[in-house]
């Protein structure tokens, strides 16, 4: 297939991108509670309740001093199942929850729960038609591709990918309610750090489902980011290209998106992502260069994952220097995924929400792919307690009051490679290749113009109102300096140089 080089998602593989469906139905969970489950008594929840309590006393998980972090959550998301054999199991919300409160970590944290979003929040995206079509379809008990290989499937759902599941609406309204929450507890200052593990489903399209993704969560979220912030990095790190998010924002130099991930054009889904896509070739584009590509190889490990990450991470920081990041953790990239192909273990994808908390930058952490629950359920509740500083601090042995703690396979919140995989994948990135990505990226950055200022002459036209926002407030700032500088020099204290 050829990539056309004018519309780099042309290249769309239009069958399941996941493994046969034969392969091992990992968590027979949904099947086996499709009864009623079984609903603790209050005294049981009281009692849990101290354990939790007398374990964040020990350990000392208090919130965390000078910075505020908040948890957006709806338990109702993980009712909905996409299909037994699908490899996305809501489950893993339920075990990420799971270790997150039997560690305690919920003391340290603003929780929310979270609401589904609304029609207007997820218009604010995707076009009417698609959302009133995902609105009103109807559930459908087999994907339409199962046993016709050619189906006419209407904004791509129904098929093995996206099927119309029971309840899909709410799900994914639900999905994008929590990572729209955490977007305006950034905006309005209420969190520093605001964490929504349902949210991330990076690969939806404006009209389109992709990939397991119905809602662009993360796009909704950015477009409340950049009400108030003007310029917004986007980085993911799920073992997919983020071509949803790189898509919607294309054409404005507000968001910079940089994706790490594995690139194949042939065999891995979505097939884009690859070193040289930049954004828009036209350089009278504003989006040009705002497109940053890692495009990597099976089995890289913690060691070249976190360098390369810092190396990249830093010169973007450097060049566009953005008021807010929204970080998708995407947990398919850990070695032992159903779909994964790398080495990485907790500590080396925790490591990227770490610098990233260290930049001290606004910061939105999603969820992402991630298709082994319980290891999923380990990163996300690790990079939880990365969030609130107590990463060093609490025993890597889970817990013994977890709930679902024999599911865990390993007594261990950071098992090696070994108890993992046992042999690890051969490592396909040499140093070389890793070089010349990271020389790449440095050369793409030349063109970036520092810092732009806000001027956002050319941005999409869903972005319009959102602009004029902008807009507003940049010019009542200026405006209001101007104003204090008049003032000071009316009283004739000059600038501030002189004041001091
Ligand atoms: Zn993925």
């Amino acid at each position: 297939m050829e990539l056309d080089p004018a519309n780099p998602y042309s290249l769309r593989l239009p069958r399941p991108n996941y493994l046969p469906h034969n392969v091992d139905a990992d968590e027979p969970v949904v099947k086996k509670f499709i009864k009623p489950l079984y609903r603790p008594s209050d005294m049981e929840n009281a009692a849990y309740l101290n354990k939790i309590k007398h374990f964040a006393h020990e350990y000392g998980i208090t919130k965390p001093k000078g910075s505020k972090v908040s948890f957006h959550y709806n338990a109702e998301m993980e009712k909905y199942h996409f299909g037994e054999h699908h490899p996305m199991k809501p489950w893993r919300l339920t075990l990420t929850k799971s270790l997150v409160s039997a560690y305690g970590m919920n003391f340290a944290m603003d929780n929310y729960t979270s609401r589904a979003a609304t029609y207007e929040e997820l218009t604010s995206f995707h076009t009417d038609d698609y959302i009133d079509h995902l609105a009103t379809v109807a559930p459908q008990p087999q994907p339409l591709d199962v046993e016709n290989n050619n189906p006419d499937l209407r904004f791509n759902l129904g098929g093995s990918d996206c099927p119309l599941f029971e309840g899909l609406y709410n799900y994914c309204s639900m999905s994008a309610g929590a990572s729209f929450d955490a977007a305006r507890k950034i905006c309005s200052n209420q969190s520093d750090i605001a964490i929504a593990w349902g949210g991330g489903l990076h690969h939806a399209k404006k009209a389109e489902a992709s990939g397991f993704c119905y809602i662009n969560d993360i796009v909704i979220a950015i477009l409340q980011l950049l009400r108030i912030h003007a310029r917004v990095l986007y980085i993911d790190i799920d073992v997919h290209h983020g071509d949803g998010v790189e898509e919607a924002f294309f054409s404005t130099d507000r968001v910079m998106t940089v994706s790490f991930h594995k690139y194949d054009p042939q065999y891995f889904f979505p097939g884009t992502g690859a070193l040289e896509d930049n954004g828009p070739k036209s350089e009278h584009n504003p989006g040009a260069h705002h497109a940053i590509n890692v495009p990597l190889n099976d089995g890289i490990t913690d060691e070249q994952y976190s360098k390369l990450f810092e190396s990249v991470i830093s010169k973007v920081i450097e060049k566009f220097r953005p008021g807010a990041i929204a970080l998708q953790c995407g947990a398919d990239s850990l070695a032992g995924d159903r779909l994964g192909r790398f080495n990485l273990l907790v500590e080396g994808h925790a490591s990227c929400v770490e610098f990233c908390k260290k930049l001290n930058i606004p910061l939105v952490i999603f969820g992402g792919g991630g298709y082994t629950p319980r290891n999923v359920a380990r990163a996300w509740a690790y990079e939880t307690a990365v969030a609130i500083g107590q990463h060093k601090n609490i025993p890597t042995q889970i817990p013994i009051h977890t709930v679902w703690r024999d599911r865990f396979k390993n007594e261990s919140l950071l098992p090696t490679i070994h108890q993992i995989l046992g042999e690890p994948r051969q490592n396909r990135n040499t140093q070389k290749r890793l070089t010349e990505i990271v020389q790449h990226v440095t050369e793409q950055l030349r063109f970036v113009n520092a810092a732009p200022s806000v001027q956002m002459s050319v941005i999409p036209p869903d972005l319009g109102p959102i602009r004029d926002e902008v807009e507003q407030r940049m010019k009542e700032e200026t405006e209001e300096r101007d104003e204090l500088g008049r003032k000071l020099r009316e009283e004739g204290m000059g600038d501030r140089m002189e004041l001091s």
